[in-house]
């Protein structure tokens, strides 16, 4: 699997103007290849690819010979990231969403540039960037593994290097099943687990939320191309800069936690997801933040031979985690109540439980009942360490079985 690590970087004047020139060159760039393609359509509802533009290159490199001193790769790169954003748009249209076509990037719009095989090479505590120079690195933990691209992203005022690297879990091994959790995500409870325990949404998201609604509105009465307006943009991108940091903090020490105590955790598929909820209830951060904890939860249990499963969320809530029925409920119904079987419990610990079930049918679906053992066996004499109520208990070693 491909992981991301994230290191500040330090630039001096410099190496910080060299860099914003190359990128502002790739903004054009990638501007003029926009340009290109909707005139060529336009003019003989032709395509061009994103490899015809790639051939391109050193012909514009003649013709604009500033462009001689940006890394070639990360100019194909540029290339490719517009090819990625035209296929994200016909997919969108296949799926009969709304499209959005790709747009020009503005000036705040376009932060960063990609050296996608070669070109960078970590030297001690120095990253040597071709074209750029030796840049100073905080190298906060160790790369374990081969980096297969690196990203140069501008985030507020700060600088990161971003690798992404292949890592193989082969050598590790699966470990036996013994405990398991599911998980609901909302918005009442940034997480409902199913052994009934609420994980509160932090204070901040809604404090940050306010702030930046706030700021941005300021923001939004500054006239054009003053420099009030260019300061109002710098409070603006630092407090992004920190909801980032504080969401992925959040998100870190969470996944650690569950991963650490529980050897199957199951969660909603959030694409699934994204699509039947109701859109006003979207909230940005929230949505960031389920986002980054489901991949965390799946990168983290792969490494140490656990297992995160995304399970369908249809009819989670509605279905009674007891006895099977539905128990049709409208939104702002908080409790799940049966009358079949007569189970009264919080909306979100019903969903959970039957997240859970979901995710262990789907355990067996691919790997069958191995490893399962020492969980049927809790189940079956000391249930209760693994789940508060009895009668769920029940429920559970019945579709275990
Ligand atoms: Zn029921």
């Amino acid at each position: 699997m491909t992981r991301t690590f994230k290191y500040r970087i330090y630039l001096n004047k410099k190496q910080l103007q060299k860099l914003l020139s190359d990128i502002e060159l790739c903004r054009r760039l990638y501007n003029i290849a926009l340009e290109q393609k909707i005139f060529a359509y336009k003019q003989s509802r032709k395509s061009i690819s994103c490899y015809d533009q790639i051939n391109q290159l050193p012909e514009l490199k003649k013709s604009f010979p500033e462009y001689q001193s940006v890394h070639s790769q990360t100019q194909q790169d540029v290339l490719r990231r517009l090819d990625k954003s035209f296929k994200a748009f016909f997919g969108r249209i296949e799926k009969h969403q709304k499209a959005g076509f790709p747009h020009f990037k503005g000036r705040d719009s376009y932060n960063s540039i990609c050296y996608p095989q070669s070109g960078f090479e970590i030297k001690g505590n120095k990253l040597h960037l071709s074209k750029i120079g030796n840049i100073k690195i905080k190298l906060h933990r160790p790369i374990k593994g081969t980096i297969k691209t690196c990203l140069i992203i501008k985030e507020g005022n700060q600088w990161y290097a971003c690798f992404s690297l292949e890592i193989k879990n082969k050598e590790i091994e699966n470990r036996p099943i013994k405990t398991a959790i599911g998980i609901d995500l909302g918005l009442d409870s940034f997480a409902t687990l199913s052994n009934g325990e609420k994980i509160d949404n932090p204070r901040w998201f809604r404090n940050s939320e306010i702030k930046l609604a706030r700021q941005q509105r300021w923001l939004s009465r500054k006239k054009k191309d003053s420099n009030n307006r260019k300061k109002q943009k710098k409070i603006v991108a630092k407090i992004h800069c920190k909801i980032r940091s504080q969401r992925n903090d959040f998100t870190h020490k969470l996944s650690r936690r569950l991963v650490d105590k529980y050897e199957l955790i199951a969660y909603e598929d959030l694409a699934v997801k994204n699509m039947v909820k109701n859109r006003y209830l979207a909230k940005s951060i929230s949505d960031v933040a389920w986002n980054g904890f489901c991949q965390k939860l799946l990168y983290k249990t792969d490494e140490c031979g656990k297992y995160a499963l995304p399970v369908s969320p249809r009819n989670t809530s509605q279905i009674c985690s007891g006895c099977g029925e539905i128990v049709h409920k409208a939104l702002w119904v908080r409790r799940h109540k049966c009358s079949k079987c007569g189970i009264d419990m919080d909306r979100d610990e019903n969903a959970s439980i039957n997240i859970l079930k979901l995710g262990i049918e789907e355990y067996r679906r691919n790997y069958g009942n191995q490893r399962l053992g020492s969980l049927l066996n809790r189940l079956n004499h000391e249930p209760r360490s693994l789940f508060p109520h009895r009668e769920r208990v029940v429920h559970l070693i019945k579709i275990v079985e």
